[in-house]
């Protein structure tokens, strides 16, 4: 099935005079389970070349800053020994996604690199593609199912996308052996941008440095499998029961390494179902969220270029944010005001103070903490836009589709209309008595606004 994920996106052909095959790594982050990897290899062998894998570091990302940075260069780091072991030569070049791209497909038969959904990222594919003289393919390597296979549009609902990625789904899960190409990379000599650890990475970019890097998160795929170990023993029985509550730890926390494409989505599913049934509920119910939901974000983003954006929500949610635009608020806030955790709603500050200290804020919380937005900014439009801001500045797992189909979910994608009332009209309400009902929230409160 390998060669369902795989797309030729400017129409040219492989140049076979050329000395090697150019793997541009950005979204899979890993070894194991990297479709990208593996069909680069796959050409490799056919062309009876050398293999070169290059990773780029800018600081002229528009969100580059070392919270999320250390995270992405610790995983980096870990790659080297395995790729030299592999025969494969990997290069860290300082600069962006385009120019690695276009100095490195000088000498290339062809040029690999994975799909991605965010605007930013296909740009840059879409320019490199232009640029280079030979084919430029991508894969979808971050998914269980291809989303150009899953749908030709975007998607109104889990539960419309759902059955379509399950009638796919087990065609998708083979097993993936990723081995060392015949020719091996050794004699090829390129400059890799090689410092001795992360902090020395951090030090010489010109990043955002105002935002604290978090003890709570170490990057890499071995750091990724262990917690899914974790969570498979000790977690997933109970995932369907207490995966909402935020007062306890029942979540994979494995969003900022899925997010990084330090792990598979399909090596996280192929393992959970060496242990478990697939009709156990609380694997179905992990399974919605990993496949379904987070599917459905890039299937969001990959059709709807509005998706960070207040105007892409749907028609009705939008004509009734603005029936309620005027609605007076308690109190409105000023952005240094949010971000310092300083309203008159302590679980919104309790939350907010998970994002700064943690980098991961719990998943019901964020839903309560995008929803208030509405009520603590002047207008609908602020409250998306500051969501969007704060979830990208300070998530370990910001910047990724999930993020923007979250905050999106809140302003009424994927949803429908509710109960009509002051300010959120008819987009779905969350409140501070339903936290109240629902868990022992003031243990939320105790843990996040201590000090
Ligand atoms: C306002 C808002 C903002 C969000 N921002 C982000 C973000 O920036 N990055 C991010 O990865 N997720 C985001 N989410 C989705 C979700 O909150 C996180 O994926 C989840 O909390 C991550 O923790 P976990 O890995 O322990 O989750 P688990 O419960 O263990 O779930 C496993 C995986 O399933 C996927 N998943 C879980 N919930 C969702 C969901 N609602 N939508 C899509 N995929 C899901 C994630 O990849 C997650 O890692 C956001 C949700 C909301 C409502």
């Amino acid at each position: 099935m390998l060669e369902k994920r795989v797309f030729n996106i400017n129409g040219k052909f492989p140049n076979k005079s050329k000395k090697y095959i150019l793997y541009c790594m950005e979204s899979s982050q890993r070894i194991d389970y990297n479709y990208a990897l593996l069909y680069s290899i796959e050409l490799a062998d056919k062309y009876i070349k050398p293999l070169v894998v290059i990773f780029n570091i800018t600081d002229r990302y528009k969100h580059s800053n070392q919270r999320y940075y250390r995270f992405m260069i610790e995983g980096i780091l870990k790659l080297r020994g395995l790729f030299k072991d592999l025969g494969i030569k990997f290069v860290i070049n300082r600069g962006t996604f385009l120019e690695g791209c276009l100095k490195f497909s000088k000498d290339a038969v062809t040029v690999v690199t994975e799909t991605n959904y965010l605007k930013t990222q296909k740009r840059w594919r879409e320019e490199a593609a232009k640029l280079v003289d030979v084919s430029f393919f991508e894969v979808e390597s971050e998914v269980v199912v291809p989303v150009r296979l899953v749908s030709n549009k975007q998607e109104p609902y889990a539960m419309t996308i759902r059955p379509k990625i399950f009638s796919l789904l087990e065609s998708f899960l083979e097993d993936v052996e990723i081995r060392q190409p015949r020719v091996k990379a050794d004699s090829l000599d390129f400059e890799s941008w090689e410092l001795d650890s992360p902090d020395d990475y951090l030090n010489s970019l010109n990043i955002d440095k105002s935002v604290p890097t978090v003890d709570g998160f170490n990057g890499g795929t071995y750091e990724a499998e262990r917690r899914l170990i974790e969570f498979i023993e000790k977690k997933l029985h109970r995932y369907k029961e207490l995966r909402s509550d935020p007062t306890v730890d029942y979540q994979s926390n494995l969003s900022p390494y899925l997010h990084f494409g330090q792990i598979s989505p399909v090596e996280i599913v192929k393992t959970i179902l060496n242990n478990y049934p697939l009709e156990d509920e609380n694997v179905k119910s992990f399974f919605n969220e990993l496949i379904v939901w987070r599917e459905l974000a890039r299937n969001f983003c990959f059709y709807n270029p509005l998706y960070n954006q207040y105007e892409g929500i749907p028609y009705w949610a939008k004509q009734t944010l603005e029936d309620h635009k005027k609605d007076p608020r308690e109190r409105i806030y000023s952005l240094e005001e949010l971000e310092s955790g300083k309203t008159h709603d302590p679980y919104w500050n309790a939350a907010q103070r998970e994002l700064l200290k943690s980098g991961k804020m719990h998943n019901y919380m964020r839903m309560y903490w995008a929803k208030k937005l509405l009520e603590l900014t002047p207008d609908p439009k602020t409250a998306f836009d500051i969501a969007c801001y704060m979830n990208d500045k300070y998530e370990i797992d910001g910047r990724d589709p999930n993020g923007y189909a979250g905050i999106s979910w809140c302003f009424g994608t994927h949803d429908r209309p509710w109960k009509e009332r002051k300010i959120f009209g008819k987009i779905r309400y969350m409140s501070e008595s339903g936290l109240k009902k629902k868990f022992n929230i003031n243990l939320y409160l105790l843990k996040w606004l201590k000090d």
